[in-house]
């Protein structure tokens, strides 16, 4: 079942307390497809501007990304520059430069529009909108975004959470968007907004899912002896999560069975952590089906417990 995302396709500056790299592959999009790819095909919405390498457009045609949905527009790539603290958890951004996004309307080529699975990864809100507004059967819709939304454009942000099912979000914008101090109760604001699943990102230390029906799960996150670099990390995240999704059927009414959910995120979790080993999507260039596999088995052995501990008496 194809994918449709539209987000960003950017050039990065990242800088870690251990290196440095300029001008890669990156955006919130660029990551997404590179993951999601994996599991199935991708129909991409973006734009990139004039100076944007040919290299880059070659990775992403040569796997199962479709690119008609990509416009090349005279001008700059969108650029975003970040550094890293010592705990490789926490960034600062240092420059966003939107280049070719500031004109940008989202166009859905119409081999696009069959696509059941519709992910909005992090742009700006009212072209969230525009999409999902030339999407209206899709089966299942997921909704990403960052600090910087939730800051300057909360109005627009808070009509594309309405009409979405999944939200993603870090435990930080979660306290950002809701202004609660705790993460249920804030958890507990969104699904009031119609949303059927959030997922709250806890970075290094893995994910929480909460379903308007009840649902509490907890996925831990792949231990890494060395983080390279957590960015897309994310976006990565997401592409795990609805690229899995795409190889599982949904029952009669077009809903996905809750363990199928939780399968979801922790598929989330993994293509995280193979994320964070390398700049860029290096990493995810010769990542296989079977390394996933593997590390979802160790994450079964690491997350079960015994189920039946009684308390004993005296
Ligand atoms: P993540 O680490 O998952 O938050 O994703 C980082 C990616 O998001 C980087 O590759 C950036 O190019 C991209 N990005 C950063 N800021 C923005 C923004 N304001 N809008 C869209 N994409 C962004």
């Amino acid at each position: 079942m194809p994918i449709l995302v539209v987000g960003s396709v950017a050039l990065d500056g990242v800088e870690t307390p251990f290196a440095r790299v300029e001008s890669v592959l990156g955006g919130a999009a660029s990551y997404f497809s590179t993951a999601a790819s994996l599991y199935d095909q991708v129909n991409l919405v973006a734009v990139v501007g004039s100076d944007f390498p040919q290299e880059y457009l070659d990775f992403l045609r040569n796997r199962p990304i479709n690119l008609s949905g990509l416009q090349v527009e005279e001008g700059k790539t969108f650029y975003w520059s970040g550094r890293y603290h010592m705990d490789m958890n926490s960034r600062d951004t240092l420059d966003t430069q939107l280049g070719v996004y500031a004109d940008f309307h989202p166009v859905i080529p119409d081999e696009y529009k069959h696509s059941p699975l519709v992910f909005l990864a992090n742009i700006q809100p009212e072209l969230q909108t525009e999409v999902l507004n030339q999407m209206p059967h899709a089966r299942l819709t997921v909704l990403d975004t960052m600090e910087l939304w939730i800051n300057t454009a909360k109005a627009q942000l808070t009509e594309v959470i309405k009409r979405v099912d999944i939200l993603l979000l870090s435990e930080e914008e979660v306290r950002q968007y809701t202004e609660q101090a705790s993460i249920l109760k804030g958890v507990r604001h969104l699904l009031s907004m119609g949303l059927q699943y959030v997922v709250v990102k806890l970075g290094s230390y893995g994910a929480l899912l909460f379903g308007a029906d009840g649902t509490y799960f907890t996925a831990p996150s792949y231990p890494l002896e060395e983080v390279v670099d957590p960015t897309g990390a994310g976006d990565g995240f997401a592409g795990g999560l609805l690229g899995y999704l795409s190889t599982v059927e949904t029952d009669a009414q077009g809903h996905y069975a809750v363990d199928d959910i939780k399968r979801a995120v922790v598929h989330g979790n993994i293509i995280g952590s193979f994320v964070c080993a390398d700049f860029s999507i290096d990493r995810l260039r010769t990542l296989t089906m079977d390394d996933i596999a593997k590390r979802y088995k160790e994450l079964v052995v690491y997350s079960h417990f015994d189920p039946t501990w009684r308390p004993v008496h005296l």
